[in-house]
């Protein structure tokens, strides 16, 4: 088998807190799956571009940052944040210009209970909840447009535009149908054309007008307020969820949460013409109350692991890291954010330890 390895360059930024301690995880873990794959080599190269590297420089990353990565395929990143830095500088300076230069327009998060994971939602076990939003990721509610009229005044006005493109919204529906159409044939869209009377009627005609061409997904649109009550009393009906940059924000924060928190939740940021890498990041951010303790969980950065292998084209491969870790937890192994006593090393070695031979 070793004749056909291909080779995939891959851009580490373990950034700041515990992205360290679950990235170097994680990457343990890929190097195991490789060893015994035999079917591709990740060329790793590192970067620290970091708050800790702002905190040196004034910037989050070098001018050049974007070009330098541009050159992989993919980038795995821990989180970066740090107390001292506010969220917008590690936002605007590193995470929105990586989405957004990079053309990542889908956010795949999936929502799954896994076996050894008690869901809040205490009547649904391991399996029982198992689908995926993909969120737009480049436009919408989060457009930086806007101002304020007459700041500081009694008649202040703030206002705060959201840009929907004809091109943006029909490529992440296409997208989100195209997956439905491999899943279970289901596709749920989140609206709000009741409310918002310019996007979100927009969105809906571009989900109809796109869905005509997938007669076999099953389709429905729910008003977001509506959809948020659904996680919690019907979780088990969705499949593929798809919604705009900020519903699908706050719609992964609950499915984080109903799936049995941060410690878990793996995302994707996909650019699907792969004409630019792709990035693979857990949801939770840095956690500097739990940094250098080595007691993070590292699962939603080894889910992430697995999402990236999906992308790079081995979902066998990523099954074992998730089949591993399902055996993991169903063994009692589990660090303390869930209850158990393992540390981030040891939850990872027993995750090794399950893996094919
Ligand atoms: P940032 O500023 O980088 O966003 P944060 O303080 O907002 O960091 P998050 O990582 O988003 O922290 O998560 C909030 C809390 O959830 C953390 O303080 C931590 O206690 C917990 N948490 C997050 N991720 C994990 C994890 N992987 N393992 C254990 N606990 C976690
Ligand atoms: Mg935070």
């Amino acid at each position: 088998r070793r004749d056909s390895v291909n080779h995939h360059s891959l851009a580490v930024i373990p950034g700041d807190g515990i992205g360290h301690e679950v990235v170097s995880e994680a990457l343990r873990v890929l190097q195991h799956v490789q060893q015994i794959s035999g079917r591709f080599q990740l060329d790793v190269q590192h970067f620290d571009w970091s708050c800790q590297y702002y905190l040196r420089h004034g910037r989050m990353m070098p001018e050049d940052g974007l070009s330098t990565l541009s050159g992989f395929e993919a980038i795995f990143l821990g989180a970066v944040g740090f107390p001292t830095v506010p969220d917008h500088v590690s936002l605007w300076g590193l995470l929105l210009p990586i989405r957004r230069g990079f053309d990542q327009y889908v956010n795949l998060r999936p929502v799954k209970i896994l076996q050894g994971i008690e869901s809040p939602l205490r009547r649904y076990k391991a399996g029982d909840i198992n689908f995926v939003v993909v969120r737009e990721n480049t436009e919408g509610e989060y457009s930086n447009i806007g101002g304020a009229l007459r700041p500081g005044t009694p008649d202040e006005v703030v206002i705060q535009n959201s840009v929907f493109t004809r091109k943006g919204t029909e490529r992440v529906m296409r997208w989100a149908f195209e997956l439905a159409r491999t899943s279970r044939k289901r596709l749920t869209a989140a609206t709000k054309s009741n409310g918002l009377n310019y996007s979100m009627p927009f969105w809906d005609e571009v989900f109809r007008q796109v869905g005509r061409e997938y007669p076999d997904v099953d389709q429905s649109l729910y008003h977001v307020d509506a959809l948020a009550s659904y996680f919690v009393t019907r979780p088990e009906s969705f499949d593929v969820v798809v919604a705009s940059n900020l519903f699908g924000d706050i719609l992964t924060d609950l499915g984080g949460a109903i799936q049995g928190g941060l410690g878990l939740a793996a995302s994707a940021n996909i650019n699907p013409d792969r004409r630019f890498p792709s990035m693979f990041e857990p949801v939770h951010g840095s956690a500097p109350d739990i940094a250098g303790k080595n007691i993070a969980n590292p699962v939603a950065q080894l889910w992430t692991a697995k999402l990236m292998l999906d992308h790079l084209g081995y979902p066998e491969e990523g099954q074992w890291i998730l089949d591993a870790i399902e055996a993991t937890l169903l063994a009692g192994i589990k660090t303390p954010d869930l209850g158990g006593t393992a540390t981030t090393h040891s939850f990872t070695d027993a995750v090794l330890s399950r893996l094919p031979a």
